[in-house]
């Protein structure tokens, strides 16, 4: 069974969008993932299939409905469905490599994208929905957050990238940011390319990778090494 994606949103015109080009959109017509998308709006209620209403409390802006949404969740997840219910939010759970790794490993995943305010509250706790936010900042829906999330799944699918073996060596994958990277010319505005990656020697290239990613690592993001006990 490949990786199985449905994505219920207010703008499905949005997708496959970037997926639809390059490795993720060669895997998609291999068939190796499959990306449906679910209108919410064909949940909505009345003559004008409404979605939202006013915020409970008062307040600017409008809540998507839980009764809408469950419907459509409820229609894009049936009863057996294993893959994650996840609903793209600024208060979730930040996305890391780990997590990514795992849903690639699983059956797939039903992305709920949220839209103006954010979503009743009700329907998150009702259809148990595992909020997922890719960064501190806030997005106008929640469609370019699963365009990210499924990005970073669908390279890990097997077969999708031609060089396999990039995958485990990449930023994250081992808890630390990646090393430079160069490549020819050997020199280039006077600047050469380290002698080291010039040598042939294979474990003095190693070890100056490492030794590299770890200086980076300690400058740009010391809470990964924190995170690592180090
Ligand atoms: N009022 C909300 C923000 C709503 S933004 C708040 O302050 O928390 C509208 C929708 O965009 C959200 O429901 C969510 O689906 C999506 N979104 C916005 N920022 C996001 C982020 N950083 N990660 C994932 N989804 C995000």
């Amino acid at each position: 069974m490949s990786f199985r994606a449905t994505v219920l949103t207010l703008y499905p015109e949005m997708f496959p969008g970037a997926l639809g080009i390059s490795l993720a959109g060669r895997a998609l017509e291999r068939g190796d993932w499959s990306l449906e998308t679910v209108q919410i709006r064909d949940f909505g209620l009345g003559r004008h299939r409404a979605v939202d209403d006013t915020p409970a409390g008062g307040g600017a802006g409008m809540v998507l409905r839980a009764d809408v949404l469950a419907a459509a969740i409820d229609y894009a997840s049936a009863a057996g469905d294993e893959r994650p219910r996840l609903l793209m939010s600024p208060r979730g759970k930040p996305l890391t490599q780990a997590r990514v790794r795992e849903l690639a490993d699983g059956p797939g995943a039903v992305i709920v994208c949220g839209r103006f305010e954010g979503v009743d509250q009700r329907v998150i706790d009702a259809r148990g929905l595992e909020e997922v936010s890719i960064g501190d900042y806030i997005l106008s829906g929640g469609e370019p957050a699963a365009l990210v999330l499924l990005d970073a799944v669908v390279r890990l699918l097997p077969g999708v990238m031609g060089n396999e073996a990039s995958g485990g060596e990449e930023s994250f994958e081992n808890g630390l940011l990646e090393h430079p990277h160069y490549t020819r010319p050997p020199e280039w505005e006077g600047r050469p390319i380290p002698d080291v990656l010039m040598s042939g020697n294979h474990g003095k290239i190693a070890a100056w990778r490492r030794q590299q990613s770890e200086k980076l690592t300690r400058e740009r993001r010391p809470d990964l090494l924190e995170d690592r006990g180090i």
